[in-house]
């Protein structure tokens, strides 16, 4: 027995899901290491990441998987797409079906619009991000796993969602 196998502990089960190269390994990786990989190919290492984060004294491990089709069980979701390709905004609904069909409908979601950085290559407006969000229930957030806004921020508001659902 150890502080590590502490019974109070919460482990919550969440998946990056979204079109390929839209950014997924790399908001994981800026999340979890502060990492960045300019020309990363599919994906990088790991197939899922745990990371430690404290909510009223209690610590939370999430336990992130990158790797598509590992919704089953998931409690907690981050469908991305990339706003500099519209393409990756219009699979979003079908992103959200394969969620539902491998997961709870209760599922936290947050839609991410990531690659804010590239301001100047936007195809999608982030009120158009924003309308989607809200017709379906999700939180939305755009961010950038080049200059990491938004990063930590798009996880703790899934993560701690599912904690306050919870506990
Ligand atoms: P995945 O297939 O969804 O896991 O996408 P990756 O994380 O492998 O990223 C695909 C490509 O987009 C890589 O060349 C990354 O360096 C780049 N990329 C990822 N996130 C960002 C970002 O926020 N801004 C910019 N400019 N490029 C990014
Ligand atoms: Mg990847």
């Amino acid at each position: 027995y150890s502080e590590e196998d502490n019974a109070d502990d919460y482990l919550f089960k969440i998946v990056l899901i979204g079109d390929s190269a839209v950014g997924k390994s790399n908001l994981l990786a800026r999340f979890a290491r502060d990492e960045f990989y300019p020309n990363s190919k599919s994906t990088i290492g790991v197939e899922f990441q745990t990371q430690k984060m404290d909510f009223d004294g209690k610590e939370v491990k999430a336990q992130i998987w990158d790797t598509a089709g590992q919704e089953r069980g998931a409690v907690g979701a981050l469908v991305v797409y990339d706003i500099s390709r519209r393409q990756t905004f219009e699979s979003i609904g079908r992103w959200l079906n394969e969620l539902h069909t491998h997961s709870d409908m209760n599922v936290v979601t947050i839609l991410v619009g990531n690659k804010s950085d590239l301001k100047e290559a936007r195809e999608v407006t982030t009120a158009e991000g924003k309308a989607l969000a809200e017709a379906q229930g999700l939180f939305f957030m755009e961010t950038s796993a080049l200059d990491s806004s938004n990063v930590t921020a798009a996880f703790e508001t899934v993560v701690k969602e599912i904690y306050n659902i919870l506990s």
